[in-house]
């Protein structure tokens, strides 16, 4: 099937029709035709809604057209799509069954090799999404501390629950009665935050870096990271450090390894078990009676196929050195993409890490030249994000990466005749 597929070429574009109709069928049976992240909302109307098959660094839409994958299914696939050793682990579990009336042996299995690999951890719990181990998190340090206040980021995600969606509808003032907030990197605000809540301090949730989805990314200060650390230890409230995103993609351990700072708790989703479901919670040892003490399960959260994909997962990610591969692609993409600006004297704003790249365009508040990068992307190849990280796996190729960098010359072609076009009226007096 890949040799089938990977004969389409971009440059005859399939026109979208099986696409279309299955937007048209969903539109008739799912809510607003699709919801959440999938919805077509942030994307260019060029993006394909329904996606065929995946090997790899590249995917296919329903209609055959290849790209090279920089999202990577937002975040889930970190070592490229099907990957073998992952998928024969998956399938061996499978064979022997998946969801039971009790966990496997894999479960034993996948918490000590985590426990064994992420320095702070001295447990683990399973469930499926990132929300589910962030609020998880939440419990057990109200459960721990015996008090109610939770410190966030303003604008961060940290997932759909009620507490925590961006999006306010159908969410009551009780669901964020027991939140404050905070700036991310300003720790003048984390302590008057940590103040108004007083006593009633039980926990402050973090990312490894400031991801907030339509802005540029901003590493964290590691003065900042060790802020929190003290002020967390000196109140007794925990620190709770959201790696649902950035885990296993940055580093072979919690995210903030690196920089010394490590959480009393973490969550863990996305390439966890690249692209199985699986997401887990992570404790020192403090709050195992915590974790212990809360009600946390459900119907699919023992399935083992998952557990035996995530211990391949992180086999492979250190036996392949995976982590170095993202970030040695990209680095070279991030190189590529900054040169190509430059020769066409467009200015625009790379952040974040190598492996999780994010591109603004000055002055684009509306997202409108993004948009114009986006489309011109994906029509010759490059599956990528106006509004979003994007995320480099470890499959990226060299001739994968040639490929995005012919596709984002193209894409700032038409970012250069995008900006002539709206300048015309003013040099011409708005003839054009
Ligand atoms: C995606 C994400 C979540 C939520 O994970 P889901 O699996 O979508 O529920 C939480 N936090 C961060 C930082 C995320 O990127």
């Amino acid at each position: 099937m890949t040799d089938q597929l990977a004969r389409a070429d971009n440059r005859d574009f399939r026109p979208r029709n099986a696409d279309q109709q299955l937007r048209r069928r969903a539109r008739a049976v799912i809510p607003g035709g699709m919801y959440g992240h999938q919805s077509a909302g942030p994307l260019p109307p060029e993006y394909p809604q329904f996606m065929r098959a995946g090997r790899g660094a590249r995917v296919w839409d329903v209609d055959g057209n290849e790209y090279v994958d920089l999202m990577c299914s937002y975040g889930p696939v970190v070592l490229g799509h099907r990957h073998p050793a992952v998928e024969a682990a998956a399938a061996a579990q499978a064979e022997l069954a998946d969801c039971q009336n009790g966990p496997g042996p894999v479960m034993v299995e996948l918490a000590e090799l985590l426990v064994g690999t992420v320095r702070h951890a001295d447990w683990a719990m399973f469930a499926k999404n990132g929300t589910d181990a962030t609020t998880m998190c939440v419990t057990i340090a109200r459960a721990h501390t015996g008090r109610s206040r939770i410190l966030v980021a303003t604008g961060a995600y940290h997932g759909a629950a009620p507490w925590c969606t961006p999006r306010l509808a159908g969410v009551t003032a009780a669901d964020r009665a027991n939140l404050g907030y905070y700036t991310f990197n300003d720790l003048d605000s984390v302590t008057a935050a940590a103040a108004a809540a007083g006593q009633d301090l039980a926990g402050i949730v973090v990312s490894p870096f400031k991801h907030d989805a339509g802005f540029d990314q901003e590493l964290v200060d590691p003065a900042f990271a060790a802020g929190l650390r003290e002020l967390c230890t000196r109140t007794g409230a925990a620190l709770i450090l959201d790696d649902v995103r950035c885990g296993f993609r940055l580093h072979l351990g919690s995210s903030w390894e690196p920089i010394g700072v490590l959480p009393d708790l973490s969550a863990w989703s996305k390439a966890i078990a690249n692209g199985h479901p699986l997401a887990a919670v992570l404790g020192c040892g403090d709050y195992a009676d915590a974790a212990a003490s809360i009600f946390a399960t459900g119907s699919f959260w023992f399935s083992a196929a998952a557990m035996a994909a995530a211990i391949a997962t992180i086999g492979a990610l250190r036996a392949e050195g995976a982590i170095e591969a993202m970030d040695r692609s990209g680095s070279a993409l991030r190189a590529g993409i900054l040169q190509q600006a430059a020769a066409r004297g467009i200015e625009i704003n790379y952040t974040g890490p190598a492996a999780m790249p994010y591109l603004t365009f000055a002055g684009d508040r509306g997202h409108e030249l993004a948009g114009t990068f986006a489309a011109a992307a994906i029509r010759s190849g490059a599956y990528l994000h106006p509004r979003h990280n994007w995320f480099i796996s470890a499959a990226m190729t060299d001739a994968d990466l040639a490929k995005v960098l012919a596709a984002t010359d193209e894409a700032f072609a038409a970012v250069q005749l995008r900006q002539h076009e709206g300048r015309a009226p003013q040099h011409e007096g708005g003839t054009t």
